[in-house]
């Protein structure tokens, strides 16, 4: 029986998760899927009630479970507490208490929603790709601070690397290409960075591992351009922690609205399945989110966390035909098409799912 713990969190959290529930509840019933379901508080709905973002009950129940289903954390309400006490202060504790090291988040550009993208058609046509960006090392997670000098005040971060750091990401993301298009490319400063050469050298030795994955290997600020000018040219990307959440974000764009990302964030114990969208304040409580990027992270944890390839493409097949059937949530509406709430599209995927 699947172990899965759900943490709805704040804001719009909890509404698109009730969503990708009602998919689960489809899933057990249509594959006979078994499993059971526990919930935990986290973010501010945890500092309301225990006075910490992650409280030492939710760590205990993920530590038990095989995936968790997380909505989002944060919200006005909690914006001025102390650092320590703020929600997403939990979500970084939950990351690292499961050891994420993979942060992966596809994005494609789905051909009904080609009108809402800010890009040319010819442009992002064939947007299919994966970014897997190291989660917990490198400058986010390196020595920092700051001291005073000949009356001046200085700051400094670093930026720090094990080989076994590398190895473990870059593997992943081999693996990851080799069920897809067979080909990552590599992204580093190998011009300037020392970490960044010992990247390289590193993606080097793995690559020869995975003969039938082709490599190619860009800095990082023409990596950046690239996702704009040619973005259908990538299959896998994989970075490290701060290249990796800057080009996540820029290529999110690609894929129409926020409330279509899906992310996972894998590691050697339970994977943690969120959408790449915030607490969204503005429309909280109104039935205005779009679910389908909670639904799709739930797609993403049948694949990754329970090896149901079968289940997750059903999922996103659903989503699929739902778009072509002209329902849309407010962020991805267009004239022609028919606005629905948060409810009606989540009981659509269901309905399509047969
Ligand atoms: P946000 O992603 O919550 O919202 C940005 C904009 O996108 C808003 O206009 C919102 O209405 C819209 N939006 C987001 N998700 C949507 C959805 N599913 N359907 C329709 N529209 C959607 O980002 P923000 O406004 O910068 O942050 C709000 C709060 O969320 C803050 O407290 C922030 O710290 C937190 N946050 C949490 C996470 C997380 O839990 N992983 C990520 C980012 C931000």
């Amino acid at each position: 029986m699947a172990k899965i713990v759900v943490l709805p969190g704040d804001g719009i959290g909890p509404e698109v998760v009730n969503q990708a529930l009602k998919v689960l509840a489809k899933i057990g019933e249509k594959y006979k899927f078994d499993y059971n379901l526990e919930f935990g508080k986290i973010g501010g709905s945890a500092v309301d009630a225990a006075g910490e973002p992650f409280p030492q009950e939710t760590q205990e129940t993920v530590l038990k479970s095989e995936a968790v289903l997380l909505g989002a954390v944060g919200g006005p309400k909690w914006d001025n507490l102390p650092r320590e006490k703020r929600p997403e202060k939990g979500l970084l504790e939950l990351r690292k208490t499961l050891g994420l090291f993979a942060n992966l988040r596809p994005v494609k550009c789905w051909p009904q929603l080609v009108e809402q993208s800010p890009f040319k058609e010819e442009i992002i046509k064939n947007v299919d790709l994966l970014m897997v960006r190291e989660l917990i090392g490198g400058a986010y997670f390196g020595k920092k601070g700051h001291k005073e000098e000949n009356d001046e005040l200085k700051a400094f971060d670093t930026i720090e690397y094990s080989q076994q750091e590398i190895s473990r990401i870059v593997q992943t993301a081999f693996q990851l290409a080799e069920k897809r298009r067979k080909h990552v490319t590599s992204v580093d400063k190998a011009n300037v960075l020392e970490t960044s050469r010992l990247w390289r050298r590193i993606v080097e030795e793995e690559a020869l591992k995975y003969p039938e994955v082709s490599l190619n290997h860009l800095y990082v600020d023409n990596c950046a351009m690239q996702l704009c000018l040619n973005p259908g040219q990538f299959d896998v990307i994989v970075t490290e922690n701060m290249f990796g959440d800057i080009l996540s974000d820029e290529s999110s764009i690609l894929g129409a609205s926020l409330g279509m990302l899906p992310s996972a964030s894998l590691g050697e114990g339970p994977g943690l399945y969120e959408p790449a969208h915030g607490s969204a304040p503005d429309i909280a409580g109104q039935n205005k989110a779009n679910p389908l990027a909670a639904i799709l992270s739930l797609a993403m944890m049948m694949r990754f966390s329970f090896d149901r390839q079968d289940i997750a493409d059903s999922v996103e097949q659903a989503v699929e035909r739902v778009l072509a059937a002209g329902l849309r949530t407010g962020d991805i509406w267009s004239e022609g098409t028919r606005l629905v709430g948060t409810e009606e599209i989540g009981d659509a995927v269901i309905n399509e799912m047969g």
